[in-house]
């Protein structure tokens, strides 16, 4: 049995927002409300909703801004937005679109058909392969849609790069091994498969730019994306190269000093 899915409502009429608040738990979400745009954007942060209903007229802050706030904190980034427009407000349905809203429901409109589109979007997110985006300090990976960013910017990688990005991210804070990156992107192993697995990751370094430094070299190992409270960390010794590769100590464990080659 999972925990009850939550839905974040941001409307600042109190009548409407207590009608959804009341059917949604009726159909066993988890609410939580907001009468205005900065609530909003602390609850969203603070409680991760799996999805919010979020109207573009509010107070302190409208909708719009919102939504752009959500996409650029990579925390709030993956959460699921249905926006409520009013009739007549195409201009900021188009510009939402842009900002990725999962749906839209327009006034006046039915609780049952709120109900059904939440469903829908949860629904489409729970496919196998869409799961939600993984984060690492400034990157963003969406599997779903294939989509990689850095400080919300889009960066193109290969199909090789985005698995071996993915593999990391998804067990981040392990040291992934040559081989066991290897398996997990190429599904063989070859002769001279180190030289391999060491050239893409340079590729993906040079594509992350800044956020490359998230993508740690193990020394003796292999790689490691650091946790998000791990970087961007002092590095102390960085070897030449822009994003550069550096040794981490690998819980003292590491203590050969074998000269990685
Ligand atoms: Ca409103």
């Amino acid at each position: 049995m999972t925990a009850a899915q939550t839905i974040l409502i941001v409307e600042d009429e109190k009548d409407i927002r207590e009608v959804l608040a009341f059917n949604l738990k009726r159909e066993g979400f988890g609410v939580l409300e907001a009468g205005d745009g900065r609530l909003a954007l602390e609850l969203a942060a603070e409680k991760k909703p799996d999805l919010i209903l979020l109207d573009l007229m509010l107070p302190v802050l409208d909708g719009l801004s919102v939504s752009r706030s959500l996409q650029r904190d990579p925390a709030t980034a993956g959460l699921p937005v249905i926006m409520i427009t009013a009739k007549g407000e195409e201009v900021d349905r188009i510009v939402g679109l842009e900002l990725g809203a999962a749906d839209y429901v327009t006034k006046p409109f039915s609780v049952r058909e709120v109900i059904l589109r939440i469903r829908s979007v949860l629904r489409r997110r729970a496919v196998p392969g869409a799961a939600a985006p993984v984060y690492c300090g400034d990157i963003r990976l969406d599997a779903a849609d294939h989509a990689v960013r850095v400080a919300g910017a889009p960066v193109a990688l290969t199909v090789t790069e985005f698995r071996l990005l993915e593999d990391l991210m998804r067990n981040k804070g392990k040291v992934r091994s040559r081989a066991q990156l290897l398996d997990a992107v190429w599904g063989f192993s070859f002769e001279g498969y180190a030289r391999t697995v060491d050239t893409h990751i340079r590729r993906l370094r040079s594509k992350l730019g800044k956020a490359a430094e998230y993508i740690e070299t193990v020394r003796g190992i292999g790689y490691r994306a650091g946790d998000d409270g791990d970087a961007p960390e002092p590095v102390p010794e960085r070897s030449g190269g822009d994003c550069g590769e550096y040794g981490i100590p690998y819980g003292g464990a590491d203590a050969s000093g074998e000269p990685e080659q």
